[in-house]
């Protein structure tokens, strides 16, 4: 499939998760008296060591990420872990699910996947091709 069209349903399904999570608010990320940054889970933020993490939060639009919340939230909302699993389920299904990847890091893998399918279409081509002129 085209990959312009495979980075069009990867922000609609990033955009419909965002709203999901911004609406029931399964994390509750917020900080605390101290200054750190504490969420529902008790072992900490699972962004902590992350690239793309700086102050503001996270800095890019990873779809992954955000069609991931760990046990403590899902606990805390089973019903959202319910309807971020089926977006999830379509994300794979196109090759979008990049740990911890960009929407610039998941267009580079594609590309790379599919200059990788044209040059082995290629090589089979050449093969059959070479094959038939043989007579073979
Ligand atoms: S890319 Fe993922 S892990 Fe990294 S900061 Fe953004 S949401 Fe967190
Ligand atoms: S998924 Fe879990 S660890 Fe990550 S921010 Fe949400 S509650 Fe915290």
């Amino acid at each position: 499939m085209n990959i312009i069209y495979r980075m069009f349903i990867y922000d609609f399904l990033y955009t419909a998760a965002d709203q999901i999570i911004r609406k029931y608010n399964p994390c509750q990320v917020q900080s605390s008296s101290d200054g750190l940054v504490e969420c529902a889970s008790d072992i900490g933020l699972c962004c902590n060591g992350c690239e793309y993490l700086d102050d503001n939060g996270c800095m890019v639009n990873s779809v992954c990420c955000k069609l991931h919340i760990c046990s403590a939230a899902e606990i805390r909302q089973p019903y959202i872990a319910n309807k971020l699993y089926d977006i999830r389920k379509i994300a794979s299904r196109y090759k979008l699910m990049r740990f911890r990847g960009s929407r610039q890091d998941t267009y580079a893998y594609l590309r790379k996947a599919w200059r990788w399918r044209e040059k082995l279409e290629d090589r089979i081509g050449k093969a059959i091709f070479k094959k038939t002129a043989l007579g073979g």
